[in-house]
């Protein structure tokens, strides 16, 4: 993950930490080297390198270590309370306007995943409510109107765009326009996507700027591939002071890069990282919370976002439909399957195990976690009758045999359900009377 080498470097650091009783001021300078070394490495800015380690080194040399009956976990603590800090701090919702339509300009290079975003953030504001009109300002390359078109159509809304092919336009008055017609029509959030280049250029700020002028937006989001290391806090002070935005979405940090540009656009601009983008499915998309990155970055877990995410995947009806199978003790292999096949729809679970707490250390057990398990148990659970997914105490010998049979499976791998399945029922049963809430069907870990 994008900061998994950056996370084993600073746990490393504090379990060094950990052993001693009393820190002397030569314990904290060496903690600090180690994490200063470790963000450089991590393409982290130098200038935010400097503060941050400033920081954190006046701190940990201060009384309220001193007298601390565990000095490291107050260093650790320290170093959680300033890498928030770095990110922006508190978090920060989008902001709508007063008098509707709100409108959402997006900037950045090309590639960074403006198009993308687009899609990612329509379809989680319709989600939310919202009635959003994507308008496709970047009449530069040419396939930029059908990519936004299609990105539209996934996202199940509404795409203002002058006819493709149409031959040039003018941005400016596609954007103008659009504001016109969402009035009209009563969208109530237009997000403008406009044109990138590959490097920055002085046409480019110009005619975002010239947008920027033109819609009076909102919201001017800036779109910052993670990816690309330290010419991050150029390109981002760049736009700054070329259209100047309200806000930054990150995008790419499912990537194996080394995530520096994450850590320092905030404090760099001065301006709050407000979304974040992981993936190239229109549902990668979260808000950002400062503190929650912390956490993961210091493989403290991120309990909330995971909990967050098991919510929305499950409908409400579903989960209401859930609890009462659970408290009547009626959970069948039906259910087992659907909840299942729920699980995949919150995306790769290895991604979701990855914000546990501890799981760190856990790496290989987790790279060993095999999804197609779960094409697996639905093909098993498929060849089933209808009266055997409801009562599995029918499953004898022979129907397993034909079990196995139907989905290409081995009878060892059909008993191997039923027992998971068995204990997964176990533990519905202890949620229902209140015990600690558990996934089932995901096996041991
Ligand atoms: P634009 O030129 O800024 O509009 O960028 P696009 O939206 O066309 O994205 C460029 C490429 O990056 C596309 O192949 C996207 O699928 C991909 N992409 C966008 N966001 C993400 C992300 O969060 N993760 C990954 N892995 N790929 C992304």
């Amino acid at each position: 993950a994008t900061f998994g080498n950056l996370s084993d470097r600073l746990a490393d650091t504090f379990r060094n930490l950990r052993t001693k009783g009393k820190l002397s001021a030569s314990d904290v300078d060496g903690t600090v080297r180690e994490i200063r070394r470790a963000l450089l490495d991590a393409d982290v800015a130098l200038e935010v390198v400097k503060d941050f380690t400033g920081r954190v080194r006046e701190r940990a040399l201060s009384d309220e270590v001193n007298k601390a009956l565990n000095p490291a976990q107050q260093v650790v603590q320290i170093v959680n309370e300033e890498l928030v800090g770095i990110l922006g701090g508190q978090q920060r919702r989008l902001e709508f306007a007063k008098n509707p339509p709100t409108v959402i300009m997006l900037a950045g290079l090309q590639g960074a995943g403006k198009t993308t975003l687009a899609g990612k953030l329509s379809k989680w504001l319709a989600k939310e409510g919202h009635k959003p009109l994507l308008v496709a300002a970047d009449l530069q390359r040419p396939n930029a109107v059908t990519q936004l078109s299609v990105v539209a159509e996934q996202a199940g809304v509404a795409v203002y765009a002058p006819e493709p092919g149409n031959g040039v336009g003018d941005p400016v008055k596609v954007a103008k326009d659009s504001i016109k017609f969402a009035e009209t029509k009563m969208y109530d959030v237009v997000i403008v996507d406009t044109a990138g280049r590959l490097g920055v250029d002085a046409e480019l700020m110009k005619q975002a700027s010239n947008i920027r002028k033109a819609v009076n937006p909102d919201e001017v989001l800036f779109v910052i591939d993670a990816m690309i290391g330290q010419d991050a806090v150029n390109t981002a002070k760049a736009f700054q002071e070329g259209v100047d935005f309200t806000g930054v979405v990150l995008t790419k940090l499912d990537g194996d890069a080394r995530g520096g540009a994450a850590l320092s656009v905030a404090s760099v601009t001065g301006r709050p990282i407000i979304f974040a983008s992981t993936g190239e499915g229109l549902d990668d998309f979260e808000p950002f919370h400062p503190d929650r990155m912390a956490s993961r970055i210091l493989d403290l877990g991120d309990i909330l976002t995971l909990i967050e995410q098991a919510q929305s995947a499950f409908d409400e009806e579903e989960s209401r439909k859930l609890a009462e199978k659970m408290a009547t003790d009626s959970f069948t292999l039906d259910d087992f399957l659907k909840q299942m096949q729920q699980l995949r729809n919150m995306g790769s679970i290895k991604k979701m195990m990855g914000m546990l707490p501890g799981m760190g250390q856990m790496k290989d057990q987790l790279e060993n976690f095999d999804e197609r398990e779960i094409v697996r148990t639905e093909a098993i659970i498929q060849s089933m009758t209808k009266a055997e997914r409801e009562n599995p105490k029918l499953l004898n010998g022979s129907r397993r045999l034909r079990i196995a049979k139907g989905s290409g499976s081995t009878v060892t791998e059909v008993n191997g359900l039923v027992n998971r399945f068995e204990q997964a029922a176990k533990m519905m049963k202890t949620v229902a009377k209140g015990g600690m809430p558990q996934i089932p069907g995901m096996g041991p870990i």
